[in-house]
């Protein structure tokens, strides 16, 4: 089976009810970055980053996946589907996508604030001031916050490097190393790029400059068309 990559961005799941980062009415225009997603916020004001984070896992719990995470399903009758996403919902895993590798985390999980491998499954459950992981220190959200090592980016590399196909959808590709995951992708691999706004990117890519939820659908209808 041919293999298809797709690296996703908040822009997939904005259609759910789910704020981007950089449009008008993103989150950064109610947050600092640098208040909520560092390290050093963490540190200076754990409540304050705690809280917005339980705020996220709330917003995720009332969302549903939309027409462009449910197209992104049909590619597996016929396709060896990758995704990679950078989003920390899980969309994805809710319409049915087998495969998803997440860059910068899963807000359905935690993580002890001394070891970044001790991982704990916590679903909608918030996070709070003095709850412990196993080995007694602090959670912590299992998010990669702005200035912390993405260790993903290595194998999503990889898959982006045997990618036949490549397609981008609803990411202003600003964040790395996620944005550059593109330039491992062989050149003679045909790409997509789905987004409502023009999005720098260069290297060949066919434009479907439509929102996800009718612009995968078009995608989607072609891969499956070639795979025929
Ligand atoms: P971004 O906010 O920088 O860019 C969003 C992109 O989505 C823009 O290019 C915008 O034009 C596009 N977009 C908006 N509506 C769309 C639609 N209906 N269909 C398709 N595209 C649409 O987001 P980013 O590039 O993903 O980077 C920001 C960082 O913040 C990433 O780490 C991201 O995962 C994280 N984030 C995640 C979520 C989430 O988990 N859902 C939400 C916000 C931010």
């Amino acid at each position: 089976m041919k293999k298809v990559v797709i690296l996703t961005g908040a822009g997939i799941s904005a259609e759910s009810g789910i704020k981007t980062f950089r449009d008008s009415d993103g989150l950064w225009e109610e947050y600092r970055v640098e208040d909520v997603a560092t390290y050093d916020a963490y540190l200076r004001n754990p409540k304050l980053v705690l809280d917005f984070y339980n705020a996220r896992r709330r917003e995720v719990f009332k969302a549903k996946p939309n027409e462009g995470h449910r197209q992104l399903v049909r590619l597996e009758e016929k396709y060896d589907v990758q995704i990679i996403t950078q989003n920390i919902d899980n969309l994805h895993e809710q319409a049915g996508s087998s495969h998803v590798l997440h860059l910068h985390g899963e807000l359905t999980k935690a993580r002890s604030d001394r070891d970044d491998n001790l991982i704990v499954e916590i679903g909608d459950k918030e996070i709070h001031l003095g709850d412990k992981a196993p080995d007694g220190a602090q959670l912590r959200p299992h998010i990669v916050w702005f200035g912390e090592a993405v260790p993903n980016i290595e194998p999503a590399a990889k898959m982006c490097e045997d990618a036949d196909y490549f397609v981008v959808i609803g990411t202003s590709m600003n964040v790395y190393p996620a944005a550059g995951l593109i330039h491992y992708v062989p050149r003679t691999s045909p790409c997509w790029l789905v987004d409502p706004k023009a999005v720098p990117i260069s290297r060949a890519i066919n434009i479907v400059q439509e929102k996800a939820g009718t612009g995968v659908k078009k995608v989607v209808d072609e891969l499956l068309q070639m795979g025929k």
